[in-house]
């Protein structure tokens, strides 16, 4: 299997402020990798460097064989990695709006076919074009900030706590449709602190303090002692 991402000794942070640590990181294609850690690990830190947000102090990030570490945003979007930030949308504009911006590096023919894709996929979007954003449930908020980080056809998909303030229904549906997409064989990174999303995991990381302290398959990371007592509060 080829790699889709990886990073090589990658070390980035806000200004002065390093927050990261001589990441070595690995997702291979169609691969669906679940990153655990716990508040304030760094995970969002890692997702907004790997999609070009945060330029990062030192390492490299490859992504589909292309070396991107220097790279804007908008040129990696458009060579198909896309980023669902844990707020996904933005509240003062309407759904279509929403999804508009998600594929706003398309040309308007893609564009157009795409929304009409979102909008086939999520009808409870189509039903409600013109709602804003911002008065969407907490559950609909996140489908709609998939469907916005979609429209870019994207080949790989960051997702940062796509659960947070989810209740558990929401939870189960979002764990459904993340299982769709994993079938249609978009490699994700999915970083989580609900350890519900290993079910999709093919592998798990685990950040700590801005450093991997784990990569492994599930099995491997229920038989560690620390790591399953902090995650599964199994003894
Ligand atoms: P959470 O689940 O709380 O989002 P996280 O694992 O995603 O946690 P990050 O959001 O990456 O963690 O935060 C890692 C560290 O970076 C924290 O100490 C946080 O305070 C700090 N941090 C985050 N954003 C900024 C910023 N814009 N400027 C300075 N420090 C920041």
């Amino acid at each position: 299997m080829s790699q889709a991402l990886s990073t090589c000794g990658l070390s980035s942070g806000y200004g002065p402020l390093q927050i990261l640590w001589d990441i070595d990181f690995v997702a291979k294609s169609a691969e669906t990798l679940v990153l655990l850690g716990s508040n304030g690990a760094g995970k969002t830190t890692f997702l907004k460097t790997l999609v070009g947000l945060i330029r990062p102090l030192s390492g490299e990030i490859t992504c589909l064989e292309k070396r991107v570490e220097t790279w804007s945003a908008d040129r990696r979007i458009r060579m198909g990695i896309s980023y669902m930030s844990e707020l996904g949308v933005v509240p003062s504009l309407s759904i279509a709006e929403n999804l508009t911006l998600g594929g706003y590096f398309q040309p308007n023919a893609a564009r157009k076919t795409q929304l009409n894709a979102m909008y086939d996929r999520f009808p409870d979007l189509a039903a409600r074009k013109r709602t804003l954003a911002g008065s969407l449930s907490g559950g609909q908020r996140k489908m709609l900030g998939i469907a916005k980080a979609l429209m870019s056809k994207p080949a790989i998909l960051l997702l940062d706590e796509p659960s947070a303030g989810l209740s558990p229904l929401y939870v189960t549906q979002m764990i459904e449709l993340l299982r769709g997409l994993k079938e249609e064989s978009v490699t994700m990174i999915i970083a989580e602190q609900n350890t519900k999303f290993l079910e999709l995991a093919d592998r798990v990381s685990v950040m700590e303090n801005g450093r991997l302290s784990f990569q492994g398959n599930v099995e491997d990371l229920t038989q560690d002692d620390t790591l399953r007592h902090a995650y599964f509060g199994i003894h």
